[in-house]
């Protein structure tokens, strides 16, 4: 647990209890359980001298409002940080928090395993600003410090990667940047804020979309930065200020109301889901299960070592097969409707591409690779439909 001083004192707190408490004054607003929702832009002051009064709490919706406080201070107990900024997207928050630090001229070190639209971010937007974009390989650990720069001003990690789902030795990685002075940052929403505690090893900044688990109901779009110290949290909030980052409060209260059952619906997709992954590993159609949690994952041991805990987020890889059989499989399925995101109660289904997305470890498998987010349906029911799907691919194959 950390020793950090929390703005609401629950540091003592495991968890689940502080999901339940945390971002909370109900004394605040008569009682009320939940914070209502606050629409605003406008901020109204009785006078010139309480305008020019900088110590005002709020002074415009977009830079600071009591949904955005309340959601901030929230997940910077979750993750154990100092304090956070909230953007309208993961995207958003992701991108706020890269600009918010890097300027023309640096090296950024960036984990090959990225999120595909961070990719883009880099490869189009921070390169075409004088940014050199490094992509290195998510396995390798303490091996970084040989591939830091004199100008190297930032190591992004995303862990576990996108697709894939290696797990970075980030203990080590945060130490080697820490020798040499140089700032890191985790894309850290397959944990939620909860499974995985960035800051606690040594991370500067911990972004995550709050789509996803925090979200869970596949309603809202928001993306929030956690920063470690009060000098990292100044910086952010000055880029995001700058850059007109914000969350609606509507956005924000979801995202409340979501953190509030996170851990139960999390602890069920991944009941759910290492039910389907157990069985989904025995299937000859299928040469890969990508799920850290399963022993025979090659992530499995620093997944342990680092996760409290496991979600309904998995990848497989078919067979080498022709593209027939791969569409009769997607195609047929009544569980798991092909689409983007996940986190959700439902399942849901997205191929990838991944041989577009990788270039320091290039991908060279040939069958398709798809990946699944186990919801919260009964997972017998979407052991039949996966069964039925591999009935159509070896149909296919023939
Ligand atoms: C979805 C996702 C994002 C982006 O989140 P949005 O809220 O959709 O912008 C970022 N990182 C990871 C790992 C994601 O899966």
């Amino acid at each position: 647990m950390s020793k950090k001083k929390s703005k609401t004192g629950h540091e003592a707190l495991g968890g689940n209890t502080k999901l339940v408490h945390m971002g909370r004054n109900p004394d605040a607003y008569f009682g009320l359980a939940n914070l209502p929702v606050g629409r605003v832009s406008t901020i109204m002051y009785p006078s010139l001298e309480a305008y020019e009064n900088p110590s005002h709490k709020f002074r415009y919706g977009r830079v600071g409002n009591p949904a955005s406080e309340a959601f901030e201070t929230a997940i910077a107990e979750l993750e154990e940080g100092c304090n956070a900024i909230t953007a309208s997207s993961g995207l958003g928050a992701i991108t706020t928090a890269i600009l918010a630090f890097v300027k023309s001229g640096d090296h950024l070190l960036m984990c090959d395993g990225i999120y595909p639209p961070t990719r883009q971010f880099c490869d189009d937007t921070l390169r075409r600003m004088g940014v050199e974009v490094e992509y290195y390989d998510p396995l390798i650990g303490k091996g970084i410090e040989k591939r830091i720069r004199k100008n190297t001003t930032l190591i992004y990690m995303e862990s576990p990667c996108s697709a894939t789902f290696e797990v970075q030795d980030v203990p080590a990685i945060a130490a080697a940047a820490k020798k040499h002075g140089v700032m890191t940052m985790i894309d850290n929403s397959w944990s939620g804020g909860l499974l995985f505690k960035p800051i606690r090893h040594g991370v500067n900044v911990s972004v995550q979309s709050a789509t996803k688990y925090i979200g869970g109901h596949s309603d809202l779009t928001m993306g929030v930065a956690v920063a470690d110290t009060e000098k990292t949290y100044k910086t952010l909030k000055r880029g995001a200020v700058n850059i007109g980052a914000f969350a609606s409060p509507d956005d924000l209260w979801l995202a409340l109301r979501g953190l509030r059952t996170m851990a139960v619906r999390m602890k069920q997709n991944a009941q759910n889901a290492m039910v389907v992954a157990q069985w989904l590993e025995k299937q000859p159609e299928i040469k890969r299960v990508f799920y850290p949690p399963l022993k025979n994952d090659p992530s499995h041991k620093l997944w342990k070592r680092d996760f409290s805990g496991a979600n309904g987020l998995l990848a497989i890889l078919l067979k080498e097969a022709p593209k027939k059989a791969a569409s009769d499989f997607v195609n047929g399925l009544e569980l798991f409707p092909i689409g983007s995101s996940w986190g959700g109660y439902e399942s849901l289904l997205q191929p990838q591409y991944l041989e577009k997305y990788r270039s320091a470890v290039p991908w060279t498998e040939k069958g398709a690779c798809l990946r699944l987010q186990i919801g919260l349906e009964d997972p017998e029911d979407l052991i039949v439909d996966l069964e039925k799907g591999l009935e159509r691919f070896r149909k296919a194959c023939k």
